[in-house]
């Protein structure tokens, strides 16, 4: 029988795992703990949840919603274990988290074609495919040998999560397009700010509410990821000269540069998102609404996604992988799950499953179709392959990744909603014809 190795037996290895066996294949699971733990990890078990044991929104509005029930569709194990260990929790989906481990690790110790074995890998197997899938805080030695293979440049260990905003709710009577010095084709939206605005601006930076970091976290070097809040502590002018300076940007309706100027750069290809210019941020996001709303021309901001610095180890996936989540300069090696730079539980899931499955087809000498760009899983593939690899971090699934609806405008919830169903339709499709490929196997 073909075999696979799997590194890590998280969220997306375990999914991963699953997949590929029930597809016939064996597969052999490597998971360090409990010989080994990552600061974060604590029990013995399989898919640990490491923080919340919330699994987000069940509703369509937020694209999470769709994703899990895309998953839930699939017959994904994750959403098995979520769904058999499931808690009240209102309008989420929250599970208890031993059980929720418990439950997927039964699972995988009774699969025949799964082997499970608790070791570090600190060397990657030389031959036979294999899926990366040791997640956010990967082994330091492992890590060294992922830099080496991908290279050191596009392997890296904080993310720098800027806040993504909808275009259509900046105000442009305030808010204008230009680049610095009018280099480029006006690629930037920029909102001005006079002196006044400026200082109670970073002084609420400096007020406001933060998420406390982790043990682990707080010896971060911040180069090119240091929150804003702690840019604005430096000093009252640090700001201003780092990404809020206004050289080279007068305001077109006075003709001189601003006090201060907050940049937002396109985020998706459709132009329907925007972030924030170096407004990586660990202000919890009811301060991030209050206070990012302040800034003249986007006082009634949608937020797509809010700010963020964790550790974080990921790779540059535009730039390393081939859109079918291999790599380009040795596709006999996969990624799964948050290393990708997918962030979040059933994102990482998610992704495990599309890795599986992948790594699964071409095993077996199939042809596996990725699915439509139109849905969850679609979109979230889009992001590892088509983001500016000059600025890629990671995401959540959200709606700004989905292709915009064609047709006429409508109120942000309804088209939501109609992207729910665009996605599940889609996805239906391609159930049906991921069964035509594998009716043999
Ligand atoms: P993991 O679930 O971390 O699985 C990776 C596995 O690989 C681990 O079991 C690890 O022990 C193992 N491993 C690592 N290196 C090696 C090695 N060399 N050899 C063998 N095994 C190895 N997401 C949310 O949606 N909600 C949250 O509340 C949330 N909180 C988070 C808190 C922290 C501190 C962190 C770091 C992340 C958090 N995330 C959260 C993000 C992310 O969703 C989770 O980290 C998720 O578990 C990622 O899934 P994964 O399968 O990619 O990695």
């Amino acid at each position: 029988t073909p075999q696979l190795t799997i590194i890590g037996g998280g969220l997306a290895g375990c999914e991963a795992a699953w997949q590929a066996a029930e597809l016939g294949i064996d597969v052999c699971l490597l998971e360090m703990k409990p010989i080994q733990f990552s600061p974060a990890h604590h029990s013995e078990g399989l898919a640990e949840l490491v923080c919340s044991n919330s699994l987000r929104g069940t509703g369509m509005n937020n694209a999470v919603g769709c994703l899990k029930e895309e998953l839930r569709r699939a017959n994904c194990l994750f959403m098995q274990a979520a769904d058999a260990t499931a808690v009240p929790a209102g309008g989420a989906l929250a599970v208890d988290r031993e059980a929720f481990s418990d439950w997927v690790g039964n699972k995988i110790a009774a699969h025949s074609h799964i082997t499970l074995m608790r070791e570090e890998v600190t060397t990657l197997p030389e031959q036979g495919p294999v899926i990366i899938a040791s997640g956010p805080l990967t082994s330091p030695t492992l890590a060294t040998q992922i830099a080496q293979i991908t290279g050191e440049e596009s392997l890296y260990f904080y993310d720098a999560i800027a806040p993504i905003i909808t275009a259509d709710s900046i105000d442009f009577s305030v808010a204008w397009r230009a680049s610095r010095y009018d280099k480029g084709d006006a690629d930037y939206v920029n909102c001005p700010m006079n002196k006044e605005q400026y200082q109670a601006f970073v002084a609420e930076l400096i007020a406001a509410d933060k998420v406390p970091a982790h043990n682990f976290e707080k010896m971060i070097h911040f180069e090119g990821c240091m929150p804003i809040e702690e840019m604005a502590e430096r000093g009252e002018q640090t700001l201003a000269f780092g990404p809020m300076k206004p050289v080279g940007l007068p305001d077109p309706r006075t003709g001189k540069e601003p006090y201060a100027v907050i940049q937002l750069r396109q985020d998706n290809r459709h132009a329907t998102s925007y972030n924030i210019v170096g407004f990586q941020t660990k202000l919890t996001y009811p301060e991030q609404r209050r206070i990012f709303r302040t800034i003249p021309g986007l006082e009634k901001a949608e937020f797509e996604r809010l700010g963020s610095v964790h550790r974080n180890t990921f790779i540059n996936a535009p730039r390393c992988l081939n859109g079918r989540l291999q790599l380009t300069s040795d596709p006999r090696l996969y990624f799964a799950g948050q290393i990708t730079g997918v962030e979040g539980y059933v994102e990482s899931a998610a992704c495990g499953y599309l890795a599986g499955l992948i790594a699964a087809s071409d095993l077996l000498g199939k042809t596996l179709p990725l699915p439509a760009a139109v849905t969850a899983c679609g979109a979230l593939l889009g992001h590892l392959r088509d983001s500016d690899p000059d600025h890629f971090q990671p995401q959540n699934v959200n709606y700004g990744l989905f292709p915009p609806l064609e047709g006429r405008k409508m109120k942000r919830a309804l088209r939501r909603l109609a992207m729910a169903d665009r996605a599940l339709e889609a996805w239906e499709q391609w159930l049906q014809q991921l069964k035509g490929v594998f009716h043999d196997a």
